[in-house]
């Protein structure tokens, strides 16, 4: 794993940005030699250095700010920013494929680094879900037996539909039946009433975060605890009233002021404490870093750990795709070099730069400087004084969605980020008759 590497084109540029956010007048020399520290592994001479930066149209030239990228933030846009405030810790005993390696990155903290060559369109790791969360819209279904219990897929009739001996619950088949462990403490345990109400509180509010956190609070409480405690523990937190105010430049002239925040998210913590009151209860402040937690980590509403491990990029260097009941598949969309970033996409890569700024700013408390913001940022300089608006193109209106909002008003305002890629969450389902 220590063994030289030559890094690609695209991790130094990537290095070299990250880097010029804190130290943006650093010469070549200093660079090469800020980036041996940061990256002893690489193989990297000065000559090389001078010409990616060269190519890359990075140089720095004496005097010229434009290199400076912090100075490039808006004032209003750095006192919005969050990610300095989002902490994770390395999960003991990850299970991690050999050709990646988890690493920390300039400016960015955890990431996935390639370890060696990684063929386009090949399959780098698959995963089960560390928390399997199924849609809130499927709850009813679930209960009435129609749809599994532990995966929400609709069920039609099959031999190997399995039934539960105490509820009406049902599962796909014997698989879905032993990876669920929180069926019997939640559907018929002493306080299955108390778990309804989580449920019943997240169609109403249409506010999914505490049933999201609800079950990975059950799963810590009723799975292989230790494994899943450890996942957990590592995966990266932000206080949610921290989001808020930050990533929500209405927060203070909403229509939910702060204080009807704080009101909203007690009626969670309060629903959520009925059931697990009865167990162990996590603190108000365990809550709001819960509500964060899921808020940022979650990959179409469940938790896959190594997943959660991918930093972005507006131009991804793998895919993520649901495979099976609860498992994703993660592949190379190009060939990826050894020492080389993984990097999957937070928001629809099809928005213009603003527009991606201003989700990523919003929902993970970041201005993107990734590669193709830099390019697109220094085009848009250059050619007029319209900064984003070049290769603008239609924003896909079915993305935002605009999240009808519900009676209290909730859903608009919880930045409930735009779950990680593409469909969001309740696309996903419905199709069920009742
Ligand atoms: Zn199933
Ligand atoms: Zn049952
Ligand atoms: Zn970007």
């Amino acid at each position: 794993m220590d063994s030289v590497k030559r890094p690609s084109e695209d991790e130094i540029v990537s290095v070299v940005n990250s880097i010029r956010v804190s130290a943006p007048d650093l010469g070549v020399a200093k660079l090469h030699a800020k980036i041996r520290t940061d990256f002893p592994s690489w193989s990297l001479s000065v000559n090389r250095l001078r010409a990616v930066l060269k190519a890359h149209d990075l140089s720095l030239v004496s005097g010229h700010k434009e290199l400076n990228f912090e100075a490039q933030i808006p004032e209003e846009v750095k006192r919005r920013m969050y990610v300095e405030e989002t902490n994770s810790s390395v999960v003991q005993g990850l299970h991690v494929p050999a050709t990646v390696h988890v690493s920390q990155l300039a400016g960015k903290g955890k990431g996935l680094v390639a370890t060696e060559a990684i063929p386009k369109d090949s399959t780098i790791w698959t995963e089960q879900a560390l928390v399997f969360v199924p849609p809130p819209s499927m709850c009813k279904a679930i209960l009435l037996g129609k749809a599994c219990s532990y995966c929400a897929k609709p069920l039609a009739s099959s031999v190997l539909i399995t039934p539960c001996p105490t509820c009406s619950g049902r599962w796909c088949n014997n698989l879905c039946r032993r990876s669920d462990r929180i069926h019997k403490h939640i559907r018929h345990g002493t306080y299955s009433s108390e778990w309804a109400e989580i449920e019943n509180f997240a169609t109403e509010s249409q506010w999914n975060a505490p049933y999201q956190y609800a079950h990975v609070l059950a799963a810590c409480t009723f799975e292989n605890q230790h494994h899943i405690q450890a996942g957990v523990e590592g995966l990266a937190k932000i206080r949610q009233d921290i989001r808020q105010q930050r990533g929500d430049p209405e927060y203070l002239s909403s229509i939910l002021s702060g204080e009807q925040f704080e009101i909203m998210w007690q009626e969670g913590y309060v629903v959520l404490c009925k059931f697990f009151n009865h167990f162990s209860p996590p603190s108000y402040e365990d809550f709001l870093l819960g509500l964060g937690m899921v808020n940022i980590n979650s990959f179409e509403g469940s938790i896959f750990l190594l997943q959660s491990h991918l930093n972005h990029s507006c131009d991804p260097s793998v895919d993520v795709k649901f495979v099976g009941r609860s498992g994703i598949k993660v592949t190379a969309r190009r060939h990826l070099s050894a020492g080389e970033e993984l990097t999957t996409s937070y928001i629809d890569t099809n928005l213009d730069i603003d527009t991606r700024r201003a989700k990523l700013l919003q929902n993970y408390g970041f201005w993107c400087i990734c590669a193709r913001c830099i390019h697109e940022a220094d085009l848009a300089l250059q050619t007029t004084s319209q900064p984003g608006d070049v290769k603008k193109k239609p924003k896909s209106k079915s993305k935002s969605k605009s999240k009808s909002k519900s009676k209290s008003g909730r859903s608009k305002q919880e930045p409930e980020r735009a779950r990680k890629k593409s469909v969001t969450f309740d696309d996903q389902v419905i199709e069920i008759k009742y």
